[in-house]
């Protein structure tokens, strides 16, 4: 039985567009976890994590407009809010999916901090945008009375960034890998994880985010998966990305997939991270990697669709 570690992305959760209502969340997850459940029924063994960037967004600004009646929580309590958030409805939807399947195995979800390094570059250069849009009366503001660090961002207003530290391991990988051995399938490192650096041998929590593509690949190395299964809503990476000369690709070998990154071909933020997952997970002796769209998942396993890399 191979472990596929399957990586979430925002339209798992929610689409683009949409408001986030429940409703709509709870829709789209159910929809997810279908097509999860076909995996499991085929006899893979899946560990999941999955993005949060609308739903910590929409935190924040609760948070922001109810401070005058609640405290307002740091970020990385946030991050906790929205694993807490997501993980139940994932593993409230996959519960009654599996069901369906008449397969009745337990899901859990891990609330996860991802060790960062409090040296990691990022900290000296915030690049990240999270939240609202502002003006910047209120961007200047924000960082005159607590330090934030705000940017214009191409004329649609003002918005925080954070620094995006590179993720070093899973602090609860322990707990993670002993569920998944004893056949659970595991929701944890959600939007990344909750970053978190290590002090004179404590653990705490910082204002940053971690990409949940290389959060993706932490959670793989941690519970030793044999696959690294990237879905979003493009059926994988194309090279001259929305040109006339696009070109989607297939099977690709590592290091023609290298020499592509390399070439600048994939997206700041958005297929980079994933690419650069997918490089990662085959270094370190990973089997397979693929980036797909998430209705083509069981293909894209069957080495059907995607972009796939496979161990050489
Ligand atoms: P997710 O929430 O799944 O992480 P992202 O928006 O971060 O989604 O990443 C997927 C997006 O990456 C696609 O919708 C596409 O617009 C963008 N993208 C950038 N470069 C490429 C590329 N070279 N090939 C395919 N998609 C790309
Ligand atoms: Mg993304």
């Amino acid at each position: 039985m191979q472990t596929i570690v399957v990586a979430l992305g925002g339209n798992a959760i929610l689409a683009r567009g949409e408001k986030g209502t429940f409703g709509e969340q709870l829709r789209n997850v159910r929809r997810t976890a279908t097509q999860i459940a076909r995996l499991i029924k085929e006899g893979n063994r899946v560990v999941i994590t999955h993005g949060n960037g609308p739903q910590v967004g929409n935190i924040l600004i609760q948070n922001e407009l109810g401070s005058a009646m609640v405290p307002p929580m740091p970020m990385d309590v946030c991050g906790a809010e929205s694993q807490g958030l997501i993980g139940y409805m994932i593993q409230s939807q996959l519960r009654n999916a599996l069901h369906e399947n008449g397969l009745h195995i337990p899901v859990c979800t891990v609330v996860t901090q991802t060790l960062v390094d409090k040296s990691d570059p990022a900290f000296k250069n915030p690049t990240k945008p999270v939240g609202p849009f502002k003006d910047r009366r209120h961007a200047e503001a924000r960082q005159r009375e607590f330090g934030e660090n705000w940017i214009e961002d191409s004329g649609r207003g003002w918005r925080r960034v954070v620094p995006s530290p590179d993720p070093k391991g899973i602090v609860e990988s322990a707990s993670i890998k002993a569920l998944v051995d004893a056949g659970h399938v595991v929701i944890s490192v959600g939007g990344g994880g909750i970053p978190v650096i290590e002090d004179s041998g404590m653990l705490r929590g910082v204002e940053a985010v971690i990409d949940k593509d290389l959060g993706a690949d932490c959670l793989a190395a941690a519970v030793g998966a044999d696959s690294l299964v990237i879905l979003t809503d493009v059926n994988g990476a194309a090279l001259y990305y929305g040109t006339p000369q696009e070109r989607w690709l297939g099977e690709v070998s590592l290091n023609e997939l290298k020499r592509y990154e390399r070439e600048g071909h994939f997206g700041k933020g958005s297929m980079g991270p994933k690419v650069k997952a997918v490089i990662r997970f085959i270094e370190r002796g990973g089997k397979s990697a693929i980036i797909s769209a998430l209705d083509r998942v069981l293909e894209a396993v069957r080495g059907e669709t995607g972009t796939r890399v496979f161990a050489s």
